[in-house]
């Protein structure tokens, strides 16, 4: 275990996950970066039955495994520089602000990818079906 591991840190990542994982198979969140590099959230459960949810960094053809969060702790792989560490503490602390800032650099719903059209949607950062799907419809409708 590393030294830098703080009890359950990232439990409300895992936690953003909750509803979603009744309602898709492949849950998944997609945070953009001006530089190009996305870093993608994805939900599953590991061999034991546990809830994961493992962090890749992708640009392109390029793609980075930068480990697990379980139990709320993230298990880091591939040294993940300061803007990528940044980036999954500000989901964690903040998701509403970072989920819209990401979805306005192309437009597209940070679950499913989909084009962003409606007002709701591009305030947001996601569309009503995904907003359904994460719980997340009261937020929606509200801006
Ligand atoms: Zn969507």
């Amino acid at each position: 275990m590393e030294e830098d591991i703080l009890p359950n840190q990232y439990k409300n990542i895992v936690t953003l996950f909750s509803k979603s994982k009744d309602e898709l198979q492949y849950p998944r969140i997609t945070i953009e970066t001006r530089t190009g590099l996305d870093i993608v959230f994805s939900f599953w459960f590991n061999g034991k039955g546990n809830e994961v949810v493992s962090v890749k960094g992708r640009s392109g053809d390029y793609q980075v495994d930068y480990g697990q969060i379980h139990n709320g702790n993230w298990y880091k792989k591939n040294n993940p520089n300061k803007k990528i560490i940044a980036l999954v503490d500000i989901l964690n602390s903040n998701p509403g602000k970072l989920i819209r800032e990401s979805s306005e650099i192309e437009g597209k719903c940070c679950f499913c990818r989909k084009e962003l059209t409606d007002e709701h949607s591009t305030n947001v950062g996601f569309g009503r079906t995904c907003a359904e799907n994460w719980g997340l419809l009261r937020i929606w409708k509200k801006e």
